[in-house]
């Protein structure tokens, strides 16, 4: 019942943002530092060990610092510094709260000590290495300060041999804490890196089990999975029919021949370039292997799907595809079907290359349309003469 009232109270004090919400949650647990340190000057002051308006400024300053935090954290003013998490002015703010603490709290002082440690703590998790020097080499001097001028104004609750010996600890101590938290940054760093780098090498490996490395087109194995998806999603809806075409260039082992295997990979790429502009965005190219490619088109019927296949001919015909060899004009030959519900991919495909082979036979650049077992095929050359064969 009182659950949502609760989360709602979380999300107005702590923000609804999980990482400020992390900074601000975590800023106010470094404040049971101070409570501690409130306690034991309300102790020393009920023993008699602190003078009353000592606690009051003191506990006023602590109630100060960790509501200036709060009203820095929870309004956003954090996010525009560096360190959004505002870790080191936050630590330097307490570690001079605590240094204070240690000059007002009289026979108790050394009960401060502990905090100062405490505090440090916080920091290991979130500095950085800089930053850990940083508040170790401040808090060694200020507390050097400090006892400097307690021996000097209060000798009677801060002895001179005392002191010395609360200042080799510190001295002992804070660096090698500071020195902890330097350590476990750069293993931070480290680990950051290494992720980094593992998703890096994810993206590449996915990239080379999905795309061809010469023309960056989907390959084969992907292709196969992608036709795997729409074929269900066919099965399922009943909707969204998709057609098939298989692209051979033609005569592509004489421009290899003739201007080297460097012109040829050209021409590939290229040809991917220009196909790929001449179909619909939703439409997918694929190399099937070596100069041949495969489209998957969707949402059509053949004769829509070769509207798409002539524009691209017509692409190419007027693209220049090696810059050096402005005359060289490859052309195309295709076979395009349509897939019917319910049969193998294989089918298909094997349809659209016979289609294809026909095309081949029938004279080169030019797209023979299979309909179906029964129907004829529609064989389209162009673009310069247009012209439909019928079986
Ligand atoms: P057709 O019009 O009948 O298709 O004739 P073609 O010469 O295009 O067909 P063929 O299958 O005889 O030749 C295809 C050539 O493509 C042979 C092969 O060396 C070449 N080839 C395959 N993959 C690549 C490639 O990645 N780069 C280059 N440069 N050539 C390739
Ligand atoms: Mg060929
Ligand atoms: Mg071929």
């Amino acid at each position: 019942m009182y659950a949502p009232l609760i989360s709602r109270l979380n999300d107005l004090l702590l923000t609804t943002d999980r990482k400020q919400r992390l900074r601000i949650t975590r800023s106010l647990m470094a404040a049971n530092v101070f409570i501690a340190c409130c306690f034991l000057q309300i102790y020393a002051w009920s023993i008699g060990y602190m003078e009353l308006e000592d606690v009051k400024r003191l506990s006023g300053v602590i109630v100060l610092n960790i509501l200036t935090w709060y009203v820095v954290l929870r309004s956003g003013l954090n996010l525009r510094f560096d360190d959004p998490a505002m870790t080191l002015p936050q630590i330097l703010s307490a570690l001079t709260i605590i240094v204070g603490a240690y000059s007002v709290t009289g026979p108790v002082h050394g009960s401060t000590m502990m905090l100062l440690a405490l505090v440090l703590v916080f920091g290991i998790f979130n500095m950085k290495q800089k930053g850990a020097i940083i508040a170790g080499g401040y808090t060694v001097v200020l507390m050097g300060i400090a006892i400097l001028i307690k021996i000097r104004t209060d000798p009677l609750h801060y002895p001179f041999k005392l002191e010395i010996a609360h200042f080799v600890l510190t001295a002992a101590i804070v660096p090698t804490i500071s020195g902890l938290a330097a350590q476990l940054s750069s293993l931070r760093a480290k680990l950051q890196a290494q992720k980094d780098e593992l998703a890096n090498a994810l993206v590449r490996i996915q990239i080379l089990a999905t795309r061809d490395e010469l023309t960056g087109l989907v390959n084969r194995r992907h292709m196969l999975e992608v036709l795997g998806q729409h074929k269900k999603r066919l099965e399922r809806s009943g909707h969204h029919r998709f057609c098939l075409a298989l692209l051979d260039i033609d005569h592509f082992k004489r421009i290899n021949d003739t201007h080297g295997h460097a012109v040829g990979d050209e021409v590939l790429r290229n040809f991917a370039k220009v196909v790929q502009s001449g179909l619909r965005d939703t439409d997918v190219l694929a190399r099937w292997g070596g100069e041949e490619f495969l489209v998957l088109l969707n949402d059509t019927s053949p004769e829509l799907a070769n509207v798409g296949l002539e524009r691209a001919r017509m692409l190419l015909a007027e693209a220049t595809t090696v810059a050096a060899l402005p005359d060289l004009k490859p052309t195309f030959s295709a076979g395009l079907t349509a897939y019917n519900l319910n049969e193998a991919l294989d089918v298909c495909i094997e349809r659209a290359d016979r289609a294809l082979y026909k095309a081949k036979d029938g004279g080169r650049n030019c797209t023979v349309i299979r309909m179906g077992l029964t129907a004829a095929d529609a064989t389209y050359r162009s673009p310069t003469e247009p012209s439909t064969l019928q079986e």
